[in-house]
C-alpha cells in the first residue's frame, strides 16, 4: 500500500508531499482506485485508432496527458491492473495499459515520463462541465473514425505531427 517512500514510483508526486495541492481528483467506476493531479494537461488528445476503441469499448479515447510529477494515487494501489500490449503481457512494462481490478475501468496508459489520463474519470465539480485545459486539441487516427467529427480540430491519419492531416 501507499507509503511514504512512494511505492508507486519515485517520478510520482509523493502522497505525502506537503507542497502537491490536488487540482483535480480521479476516480474509476467502483471508486476503489483514486488519484490527483496538480496541474492542468499539457495536451489533450483523441483516438480513433483500433487499440483504443477495443481497449475502451467506446468509438474513440479521450486522453489528457501529465507529466508523472503532477500525478499521485491516494487509493487502491492494490487494485491496479498493469497490461503491456506490445508484449501481450499482464505486467507492468512500460508504456502500459492501468484498470482496475475491480470494475474494469481504464485508469490511464503510463509512459515512461508521462500519465495519459481518462478525463472520464476526473470530478469537474457541480454540473461537470469540461474545463478548457480538457477539451481536445486534435484527433489521432481520424481514418479510423466510426463518426464523423465535426470540429475544427486538426485531424491526423495516425500521430500527431508524424502523419498525413486528413
Ligand atoms: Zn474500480
Ligand atoms: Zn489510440
Amino acid at each position: 500500500m501507499l507509503s511514504s517512500e512512494n511505492s508507486f514510483g519515485a517520478e510520482y508526486a509523493s502522497p505525502d508531499d506537503p507542497e502537491f495541492i490536488p487540482k483535480y481528483r480521479a476516480a474509476c467506476f467502483c471508486g476503489g482506485v483514486r488519484y490527483e493531479v496538480s496541474a492542468d494537461p499539457v495536451d489533450v488528445k483523441i483516438c480513433h485508432c483500433r487499440a483504443c476503441q477495443t481497449l475502451h469499448g467506446a468509438p474513440m479515447q479521450w486522453a489528457a496527458i501529465f507529466h508523472k510529477r503532477h500525478v499521485r494515487v491516494t487509493a487502491g494501489l492494490d487494485l491496479l491492473h498493469f497490461y503491456n500490449s506490445e508484449q501481450d503481457r499482464d505486467e507492468r512494462i512500460l508504456p502500459c495499459k492501468i484498470s482496475c481490478s475491480r470494475c474494469g475501468t481504464p485508469i490511464a496508459d503510463e509512459g515512461r515520463r508521462m500519465w495519459l489520463a481518462f478525463p472520464t474519470l476526473f470530478d469537474f465539480g457541480p454540473g461537470n462541465e469540461v474545463p478548457d485545459a480538457f477539451k481536445p486539441t486534435c484527433h489521432l487516427f481520424y481514418g479510423l473514425r466510426v463518426a464523423d467529427m465535426r470540429d475544427d480540430l486538426p485531424k491526423w491519419s495516425g500521430h500527431k505531427n508524424h502523419s498525413d492531416r486528413l
